[in-house]
């Protein structure tokens, strides 16, 4: 084995991440990290460290299937002892499809990475968050991480391997493409979150709480139920299990139970204050401020109150 500890996403910022926690493994195996680019070489995440680009795949984006049939050649070649993907839609499929491929174990939404030397060892949330499972796969080893554990690694010098794996046929085609209506939020990275739970009763009422996000400086996440059921918000916006994992510095909860699912999203935000008309919604065990209130008299008086202060 080459003793390289590989990393890919097809998201730049994940990539950042998920290199983060390469150099954790990295230093427990005594081996280097390689960000992987398939295809064409991208913009250059800062921090990527040494770059290896896989050649032959072509055209704007590489599928899951192509990402692990590329990763799977080069791989049987060079010998990674562990390729870290972010667990992304897209990075699950390929992690799984490439360790199935190679023949080796597959660990999936991992985070505090490290390495014995022998193998990769991490941590990962099971029963909804319930239990923190500490597994271990040896090595080589495919892994997804968990987006969002890891800040964006530090600036590293960059230099290319360029590996050539020749053309990837993939037996999907994408027929169309059609623009989101809505999103470009950032979540991972917003100081302060006001999220939207199923006590918000209209769609149109989520405006109150988007104008007292901007009021506040901060981002609009919410509840699962409010993007994967009711399509309220894009699917960027939920937090939890499922959804985006976030640790802002202030977290106001409007309207959400506090479902174990929604928790595990969000329970390491730095101050937790929630609005809720049930004194006993366990959304109140997870926060440091609560108001036992209705939503629709809470959050005007609290824009109107900020908004004052200015
Ligand atoms: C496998 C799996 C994965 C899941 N993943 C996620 C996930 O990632 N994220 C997630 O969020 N959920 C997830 N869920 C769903 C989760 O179990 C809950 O169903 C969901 O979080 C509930 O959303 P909610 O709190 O908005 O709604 P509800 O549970 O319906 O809660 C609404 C809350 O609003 C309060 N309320 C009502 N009216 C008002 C008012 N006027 N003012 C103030 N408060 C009011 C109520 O008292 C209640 O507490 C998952 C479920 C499963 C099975």
């Amino acid at each position: 084995m080459s003793g390289d500890v590989w990393v890919y996403s097809e998201s730049e910022g994940v990539s950042a991440e998920v290199a983060s926690a390469a150099q954790d493994v990295a230093r427990g195996a005594s081996a280097e990290v390689r960000v992987v680019d398939i295809g064409s070489p991208r913009q250059g995440i800062r921090g990527s460290g040494v770059r290896l680009l896989l050649k032959g795949p072509s055209g704007p984006d590489v599928s899951p299937a192509v990402a692990a049939e590329a990763l799977a050649r080069a791989a049987k070649d060079l010998s990674p002892v562990a390729v870290l993907l972010g667990a992304t839609r897209d990075g699950r499929e390929a992690a799984s499809r490439l360790a199935a491929k190679l023949g080796v174990g597959c660990m999936a939404e991992v985070v505090k990475l490290a390495s014995d030397g022998q193998g990769v060892t991490g941590e990962r949330n099971v029963y909804a968050g319930k239990v923190v499972a500490k597994t271990r796969c040896q090595f080589p080893a495919v892994v997804t991480v968990k987006t969002g554990a890891y800040p964006r690694a530090e600036a590293l010098p960059e230099r290319t391997q360029e590996v050539e794996v020749g053309q990837v046929s993939d037996r999907s085609k994408v027929v169309g493409r059609e623009k989101k209506a809505a999103g470009g939020v950032d979540l991972r990275s917003a100081k302060v979150i006001v999220s939207a739970g199923r006590g918000v009763k209209k769609r149109e009422d989520l405006s109150m709480l988007e104008d007292l996000a901007v009021t506040m400086h901060g981002a609009l996440g919410c509840s699962r139920p409010l993007s994967a059921d009711l399509g309220w918000l894009p699917e960027e916006h939920h937090i939890g299990l499922t959804g985006v994992t976030v640790k802002p510095d202030l977290y106001l909860a409007i309207g959400i139970s506090g479902q174990l699912q929604h928790v595990a999203g969000m329970k390491d935000s730095k101050i937790v204050a929630s609005i809720n008309t049930d004194k006993d919604a366990p959304i109140f065990q997870a926060s440091d401020y609560c108001i036992v209130g209705d939503l629709y008299q809470v959050v005007p008086a609290l824009r109107r109150a900020l908004s004052a202060r200015r």
